[in-house]
């Protein structure tokens, strides 16, 4: 899930365009069995199909035919029931959702056991607050639940898996997905994970889309009711799937040792990483392109790192926060460091950064002249490639803020049509910030006339991330530059509050949850100064 504007929750799916047949939907599905293990049900979610209507859900050995049939029986394969607790009894320490800006740690929620065959439950090691997350945060989000547990980005160890799971083992060090992917549905086996058809039973997407997305942790039972991952313990449907092995570290205060994947990298590798690589691969970024990226958020600085790894020669960076820009711009973060650089880097790629300044329109209006000015000179006049890292709330001209506050749009296309505008003719958009529903004013004449290829996905993590934790390894890139704050678990609350408001030059918030209070029921955060050098900053 990508990125966002300050100020304003831009991810998610709430206020889903949906009608009044829709909305009944969502209602049933506000009626799924909560996310407590002890009302959870024996059998799976969806409920018996009809006679004929094809098979139940897939054994982890004898995956779903990619022929299987639409309709009901495509329903009838959902899996993922909600997660059990472990019949120890044992409990464990999570971040709940409460209501609007409102999260809390608990220490009593019941730890997740092997629910479903293919399941495994991981040990969190480190998490990220994603600007996602800032979304349930902020908002009321349909679907959420007082007690959902919270988070989508991590990395941890294997702590049991089911009869069914073949590829990782206890004691495994693990990438975890955000996204969750049966690996074997129609979808899933053209690498189009964020589509499979098995891991989210949202009636209420699917009949708003035409078709339900993949289900994903921690992100509200739109999205499947999975119990994220801001815990000492998740459960991971399909984890041949959704867990990626990685190599052992040599543990020196969690630092590479031998070319290994840092924790807060591989934390950034189930979402951050292949969300930016998945914006280059849209856009087909390319040696020699010129880049524009909307939205300096994690996002838009990872993918302008993708972008001048892939051979850009040239990124301009555009948002509304100083601050973001000035962190952009220090060595390492879009453009490798010399140390950093392998061998093999491409040739120098320029970055230049544009400041969104002031309220209103005029702001993005004044950008554009400014992307226009930078690029006198250049052969075509504009930039390849544009990319939209900024998502649905984004807002600043005042009939855009009216149409979301009244409900007539669902989504602002403020920052699409400013890629629209800025990108050559015949150029490519890439569109990686999320929208939910419809958008006024879409400028399809720029579109269409300027002959332009306009593309966008949530990220396929299965697809590329071996790939790019190979990259990673090999210091060719590092989504950990772009976190600029970490905190113990017992601190998350803060951190979202700080991510939030953007207070202190807060990008991204890193959670280091196996480290902190785990000592003991009552015990506090322990007082690391640094997590992975990243300072932990001492909020008020
Ligand atoms: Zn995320
Ligand atoms: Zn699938």
């Amino acid at each position: 899930m990508s990125g966002m504007m300050p100020g304003r929750g831009v991810e998610g799916l709430d206020k889903l365009a949906i009608g009044a047949a829709e909305k009944k939907k969502q209602q049933q599905e506000a009626a799924l069995p909560p996310p407590s293990p002890g009302a959870a049900p024996e059998s799976p979610i969806p409920p018996t199909p009809p006679a004929g209507a094809g098979a139940a859900r897939p054994a982890a050995d004898s995956p779903t035919p990619a022929t299987a049939p639409a309709g009901a029986a495509r329903a009838a394969s959902l899996t993922t029931v909600p997660p059990k607790a472990d019949p120890s009894g044992a409990t464990m320490r999570a971040l709940v959702w409460r209501g609007k800006k409102h999260v809390a740690l608990v220490r009593d929620h019941p730890k997740p056991c092997v629910t479903d065959p293919a399941d495994a439950v991981v040990r969190v090691g480190k998490a990220a607050i994603c600007g996602s997350d800032l979304h349930l945060y902020g908002s009321s989000m349909p679907g959420m639940k007082s007690g959902d547990v919270l988070g989508h980005e991590a990395m941890g160890v294997v702590e049991s898996v089911g009869p069914g799971v073949k590829s990782v083992r206890p004691g495994d060090r693990v990438a975890v997905s955000f996204d969750l992917a049966c690996g074997a549905c129609f979808f899933c086996e053209r690498g189009l994970f964020t589509a499979c058809d098995v891991t989210n039973p949202s009636a209420a997407q699917g009949a708003a889309y035409g078709g339900r997305t993949s289900g994903a942790l921690g992100y509200s039972h739109l999205t499947g009711g999975h119990w994220g991952v801001d815990a000492e313990y998740a459960r991971v449907p399909f984890a041949d799937t959704n867990l990626l092995p990685l190599a052992p570290i040599e543990k020196e205060e969690g630092a590479a040792a031998g070319g290994a994947i840092t924790d807060a990298q591989a934390a950034l590798l189930g979402d951050v990483l292949p969300t930016a690589w998945t914006a280059c691969e849209l856009g087909e970024v390319g040696p020699r392109d010129y880049v524009v990226v909307f939205g300096a958020g994690p996002i838009g600085l990872v993918t302008a790192q993708c972008a001048a790894h892939r051979g850009a020669r040239r990124i301009v960076l555009v948002d509304p926060v100083e601050g973001r820009l000035a962190f952009a711009r220090r060595p390492g973060v879009v453009l490798r460091s010399k140390d950093g650089a392998p061998s093999s880097s491409p040739p120098p790629c320029r970055l230049d950064c544009v400041h969104v300044s002031g309220s209103g329109g005029a702001g993005m209006e004044a950008a554009l002249r400014e992307v226009a000015r930078l690029s006198e000179g250049e052969p075509a006049g504009a930039p390849d490639v544009a990319v939209e890292a900024v998502g649905m709330h984004y807002a600043r001209a005042l009939h855009h803020r009216l149409q979301l506050a009244a409900g007539l749009e669902t989504d602002s296309a403020e920052a699409l049509n400013a890629c629209l505008r800025a990108v050559r003719k015949g150029g490519r958009v890439s569109v990686v910030g999320v929208f939910a529903g419809s958008a006024n004013g879409v400028l399809l004449g720029a579109f269409m006339e300027k002959g332009l290829t306009l593309r966008g996905s949530q990220a396929p993590v299965q697809r590329y991330w071996r790939e790019l934790a190979a990259k990673v390894a090999r210091g060719e890139l590092d989504p950990s530059a772009v976190v600029t704050h970490a905190l113990p678990l017992e601190r998350a609350a803060d951190g979202f509050r700080l991510f939030d408001e953007k207070r202190d030059g807060c990008v991204k918030v890193l959670l280091d949850v196996a480290g902190g209070g785990g000592g003991g029921e009552g015990e506090e955060a322990a007082a690391a100064d640094t997590v992975e050098g990243v300072p932990v900053v001492a909020l008020l």
